[in-house]
């Protein structure tokens, strides 16, 4: 591809980014104003023009996804392979660098990724040894400590807990959980980032050979990164590499996460050449969604200020409508789904955002109910399952025996005798005498410390697993996968489990087979073993390449993974105080800002069309809550919005308006607006409406089934939920 097309397809500004001379440099820019593409148009400037090899260019990008994408782009603009050139997510560069560097990073070989679950699990096992009470050390606080210290580079040695006793316990926590991870061989997701930062601090030698190769560093979204991901470039850059960052100070979202935007300004101090290149043409929305987000955000304090126009035309307004409850949010949604479809439209350039994962479950039944395919990024990852976890655990248990966090996953999963109090005799030596779990029960074993009965169920269970390594060992993935689902009980429990929950599980080990089976080991996990890549796939990847891609399927995902794409429709849904902006930030008022930011960051996902729904009733978190319209709704001017009626018109007494609270007295029936019902024939749904009195009183029900029907009071046999 010659060079000027390299610049195809770009405005000045985009340009003068593309082609600028090697050197560091700033694109501080709105939403949808081509910053990724600049960023991938700049990767195969430097190749194609300044004649950089791939080998010296790094480049950092969000999720595994857009790394992908990034690739297949860069690829397709410079016409060559990209193999040899690092692009990821940080997590993936630096597990990529620790895999290389094991040794020099104090890791065995076989070393395996704990995920927050797991890592939850391990906290909550040494709480329990240290005789801590969960109550007053909850252990989701206990996590957060562990990894925010981390995130700021912190190891307990650097830790002054001063003389204070919760933060002294905090420490010792965390000073125990990590002596564990260390003996298992377990690193946490922040950990990753952390050993890979100690490595250059620790080893020159490594540090040298990396800033030698990459000339050219570039990083994505580069507002969400956190300290130690900064303090990691930072490092790699030295005094000689260009650093391009790209990003949006009015998309930091991940502050609760450790993220800080002040990073832009910290990069401009650090590298004080950079020049900083503003882009203000959205290319992505039609003008009245962008006005629209502009000028929600307006409403925020503090911002590096930025102008973004489009010369779009003005396309339809935002859609706002009010349900009575979640289910009719969802049915609405989906009605309108199959309009787009009906219009010729394609399932993949629809998304549906939530703030919160609990919301997915009605959406999804919603859609299945009408059988429309969707597909979920995030949230209920495949690989994060239960049933999987339990199976992928005693794949880890067969690669690495001291990984402790998948021997108390598996250890009496199914049970088969080994109680809670021998399993305390385990922890409690493996702790006092620094041992892995597996060596704590050799020991325990030789020194005939356990009962007869615990003994043998303890002796069973290490023979178990060697069986399953040593049978397996010349199998492929799969049949070694099917074999461990199969002789180690697991299947069995699920299946001998009733109901459709443990069917679905069931199902889920044998999807696991077929994934297992059609798993082809990524470029960049090729030199670990099939087994190993497979588990270290599992735990970077879940749930970012599921199932079928290439089914048409609607997408669904929180507002915090839709950063970066787009779509032609989107739904907002569940835009109510409470859930969005969520009570905490509420409450404490400066996560206020960066709730809108995610507000923002969801509308300016939209590029023709932008429904935003919120329900005046909601079953979430097994509760049920009132609620009013989420303050953001009232903050986009009334000229950009549409407000949709309720189909089904609802008459007196119950008036529902946009920001009032609905009279939903329903006095003679007992039933209100707004309930939800059961019918022996029609099933679920939700009165919508009733009219007359006494034995001819009849009311409206929309059924999630069938839809919209009115039935005689007196003989509907209509049960309350
Ligand atoms: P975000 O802040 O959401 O990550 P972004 O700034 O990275 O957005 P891109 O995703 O790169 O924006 O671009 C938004 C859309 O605009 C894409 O579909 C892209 O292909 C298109 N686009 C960018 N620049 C141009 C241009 N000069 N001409 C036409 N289309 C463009
Ligand atoms: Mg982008």
């Amino acid at each position: 591809m010659d060079v000027s097309s390299l610049l195809d397809g770009l405005n000045d500004k985009q340009r003068e980014a593309v082609s600028a001379p090697q050197s560091s440099m700033l694109v501080l820019a709105g939403a949808g104003s081509g910053k990724t593409r600049v960023l991938t148009h700049r990767i195969a400037w430097l190749m194609q023009v300044e004649q950089q090899s791939p080998y010296a260019i790094l480049a950092v990008t969000f999720t595994n996804k857009a790394a992908k994408e990034m690739r297949e782009r860069v690829e397709k603009v410079a016409g060559s392979n990209m193999s040899r050139m690092w692009i990821g997510t940080f997590h993936g560069l630096a597990h990529r660098l620790l895999r290389t560097h094991y040794k020099d990073a104090n890791l065995p070989q076989s070393f395996q990724i704990l995920d927050s679950d797991d890592q939850l699990r391990l906290i909550k096992r040494i709480l329990k040894s240290l005789n801590l009470d969960e109550k007053q050390y909850p252990p989701r606080q206990a996590q957060g400590y562990i990894n925010g210290k981390k995130d700021l580079g912190l190891r307990p040695s650097h830790i002054d807990a001063g003389g204070f006793p919760i933060e002294q316990n905090l420490l010792k926590i965390y000073q125990v959980y990590q002596d564990s991870c260390d003996r298992a061989g377990l690193v946490d997701f922040a950990e990753i980032l952390l050993r890979a930062h100690e490595l250059w601090l620790n080893k020159p030698h490594i540090l040298d050979h990396y800033q030698d190769r990459f000339k050219h560093i570039l990083v994505d979204e580069f507002q969400d990164t956190n300290a130690i991901q900064y303090a990691w470039i930072r490092v790699l850059a030295g005094s000689t590499a260009n650093v391009m960052i790209v990003g949006d100070d009015d998309q930091s979202i991940y502050g609760w996460r450790g993220a800080q935007v002040e990073n832009l300004h910290k990069f401009l101090g650090d590298f004080p050449a950079a020049q900083t290149i503003r882009l203000e043409q959205n290319y992505r929305s039609s003008a009245n969604i962008l006005n629209a987000s502009n000028e929600l955000i307006a409403n925020n304090p503090d911002r590096m200020g930025k102008k973004l126009w489009t010369d779009d035309k003005d396309g339809e307004p935002i859609g706002l409508y009010c349900a009575f409850n979640e289910m009719d949010e969802a049915r609405f949604i989906v009605g309108r789904i199959n309009d787009w479809q009906d219009e010729g439209g394609k399932l993949e350039d629809c998304a549906i955002l939530y703030r919160s994962n609990a919301q997915s479950r009605v959406l999804e039944e919603a859609l299945l109910h009408k059988g429309i395919a969707y597909r979920i990024y995030g949230g209920l990852r495949f690989f994060e399952r239960q049933e999987i976890k339990d199976a992928m655990g005693y794949l880890r248990l067969i690669s690495n025996k001291n990984d402790d966090a998948a021997f108390e996953r598996v250890v009496n999963t199914p049970a088969r005798g080994i109680g809670g109090r021998t399993l305390e005799i385990m922890r409690t030596t493996a702790r006092q005498q620094e041992l892995t779990l597996w060596d704590a029960c050799v020991r325990l074993l030789d020194e005939k410390v356990l009962s007869g009965r615990a003994a043998n169920a303890v002796r069973g269970f290490m023979d178990l697993i060697v069986a399953l390594r040593v049978d397996t060992e010349e199998q492929s993935l799969h049949r070694r996968t099917d074999h461990v689902i199969q002789q180690s009980g697991l299947k069995l429990m699920y299946e001998t489990e009733k109901g459709e929950k443990a069917r679905a599980r069931v199902e889920n080990l044998e999807e696991l087979v077929t994934a297992a089976r059609s798993f082809v080991v990524p470029e960049d996990l090729e030199d670990m073993g099939e087994l190993n890549a497979f588990l270290s796939h599992a735990a970077l990847e879940a749930g970012e390449g599921q199932a079928d891609e290439f089914t048409d399927a609607v997408q669904l995902m929180t507002l915090h993974s839709a950063k970066g794409l787009e779509f032609p429709m989107v739904f907002m849904a569940g835009v109510e105080e409470g859930l969005f902006p969520s009570q905490m930030a509420i409450e404490e008022g400066d996560r206020l800002d960066e709730e809108r930011r995610l507000c923002y960051v969801g509308m300016t996902r939209a590029m023709q069309r932008l429904y935003i729904t919120y329900a005046e009733s909601r079953r979430i978190y097994g509760r049920e809550s009132f609620a009013r319209p989420s303050r953001f709704v009232k903050e986009i001017p009334e000229q950009f919005v549409q407000e949709i009626r309720m189909r089904t018109e609802v008459k007196a007494p119950a008036v529902s308006t946009r920001f009032g609270k609905q009279d939903s007295a329903f006095n003679e029936s007992g039933f209100k607006i707004g309930q939800r019902v059961n019918h022996p024939k029609f099933g679920e749904g939700t009165v919508t409406n009733y009219e007359g009195s006494g034995a001819q009183a009849r009311i409206q029900v929309n059924f999630l089934d069938v839809g919209s029907k009115w039935l005689v009071i007196a003989y509907a046999r209509l049960e309350k939920k």
